[in-house]
């Protein structure tokens, strides 16, 4: 057996893999990578793939940051751990938040630490059902979500979540989350123009508070680009109207910024990008770039006030701001700033990715290209002009395009129909290039297989 072989043998033996297809997993066992540097992994078989997911969406700056590692040693050597309850502090969690807070929009100010994207949205769901119970007002509990909205795999987080299929393996969700449609365009949309139908699927929050009462809503959560759902950009109408439908009956509104935040869209974060004022946002992921776990909520003066700013809330992780990983977190933020790369997406590598994806527009197969700043997705059709899908077998095409890619060296991710990209931030124009020739190679070749 070769040195992969025995490894991929002892991991299937006894790793269990996170959301995985266990017949390709059998049939070939699991990549398995050693070192990263940029934008750019490798396999114990030394091929170089190119990164176009940036790991789950989080390794904002890249990989391979000396600095990182050394902030990691020095505060492990100095305060390892400590915790944050009972009234003590430390100075990196001071530091963070404040830090946070600064960075944040609006009044929000107060940071309540976890260490994923799912422990937050854990946090929000008792948070908004805290406050509402400070507020006089414990029958407001419902929370409503959105079909396809990810919001992590904790019972809380895959409740809110929209994703039917893991709604079923956790045997069903817990009490009190709703769920509207997304607003999906492409597949959705049908006769109607983007615009009304943003209208009318952000209406669908209003017609679903009108259902279970207004005075029984707590909040809304969402994505303000829906990531894992399928790089779903709503219309330009969307978010408006919901944030009129929030103000309008007084509920909270939770922006998951889990994929968002941090440049992802060309602003710090996916509220700002796409004109919408939270009251509480989930970050996690390129917080720290993915160096480290942590998460958290950022969350309004109002809230944090009402619930006890001080502590007065019980709830609360082990792991609530770390100190290696909020000092981990801080030079990640300070070498964001430093090189500038939230304007580096804005105003450079984000419309020149932008330019190249939109030419995969002239693909066979390729319908609806969308992209926000960098996280882009493209719709696969057999008819662009019907907007079918490769209807019988919806995904095969997908995950045929994803391995097709996976060949050519490069990490490209499907969500059913669609493929979806979120590079790094610090991708060069080279390296653009290169993603956009392994893309639509890889295309052409999946092409080759579905078209007759
Ligand atoms: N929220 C969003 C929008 C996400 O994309 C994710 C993960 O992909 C999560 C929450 C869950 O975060 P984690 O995997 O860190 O628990």
């Amino acid at each position: 057996q070769t040195p992969t072989a025995e490894l991929q043998a002892l991991d299937a033996a006894h790793h269990m893999h996170p959301f995985t297809d266990a017949e390709g997993l059998e049939a070939k066992g699991a990549r398995v990578i050693t070192r990263a540097e940029g934008v750019w992994l490798q396999d114990s078989e030394g091929h170089r793939i190119l990164d176009g997911m940036a790991g789950l969406w989080c390794m904002n700056i890249g990989y391979g940051r000396d600095s990182l590692a050394e902030v990691a040693a020095r505060q492990m050597k100095e305060l390892p751990y400590y915790n944050t309850f009972f009234q003590t502090t430390h100075v990196p969690v001071i530091a963070l938040s404040a830090k946070l807070a600064e960075l944040a929009p609006g009044d929000l100010n107060n940071v309540f630490f976890a260490s994923s994207g799912s422990e937050a949205n854990d946090t929000n769901l008792r948070l908004v059902r805290r406050y509402w119970q400070c507020k006089g007002q414990p029958e407001r509990r419902i929370v409503i979500g959105r079909k396809n909205g990810y919001h992590g795999s904790t019972m809380a987080g895959a409740s809110l979540g929209g994703m039917g299929g893991m709604h079923v393996h956790g045997g069903g969700i817990i009490d009190g989350i709703e769920h509207i449609n997304q607003p999906n365009w492409w597949s959705d949309g049908g006769d109607m123009s983007p615009e009304d139908f943003g209208l009318a699927r952000a209406k669908e929050l209003e017609d679903k508070i009108l259902e279970v009462g207004p005075e029984n809503v707590a909040a809304f959560i969402g994505e303000p680009v829906q990531g894992a759902g399928g790089v779903i950009v709503a219309p330009d109408t969307y978010w408006p109207e919901i944030q009129r439908i929030v103000d309008k009956y007084g509920i909270l509104l939770i922006a998951d910024e889990v994929i968002c935040g941090f440049g992802r869209t060309g602003e710090w974060f996916g509220s700002t990008t796409v004109g919408i004022k939270p009251d509480i946002m989930t970050i996690a992921k390129g917080l720290s770039s993915g160096y480290i776990p942590i998460g958290g909520s950022i969350v309004s003066d109002e809230i944090a006030q009402t619930v006890g700013a001080q502590g007065d809330f019980n709830h609360g992780y082990t792991y609530s701001g770390h100190p290696v990983a909020a000092a981990v977190a801080l030079e990640n933020l300070r070498i964001m700033e430093e090189e500038n790369l939230v304007s580096y997406v804005k105003n450079d590598i984000g419309p020149y990715l932008a330019e190249k994806w939109h030419s995969l527009a002239d693909h066979p197969m390729v319908g609806e290209t969308k992209i926000v700043g960098l996280m882009a997705s493209l719709a696969l059709t057999p008819n662009k002009e019907t907007r079918a899908s490769f209807a019988s077998d919806e995904g095969t095409i997908g995950f045929m395009t994803r391995e097709r890619c996976f060949a050519n060296d490069l990490i490209m991710r499907h969500v059913g129909d669609r493929m979806i990209i979120a590079p790094p931030l610090v991708i060069t124009r080279e390296e653009v290039d290169e993603l956009i020739v392994r893309a639509r190679k890889s295309l052409d070749e999946a092409y080759e297989q579905v078209k007759e």
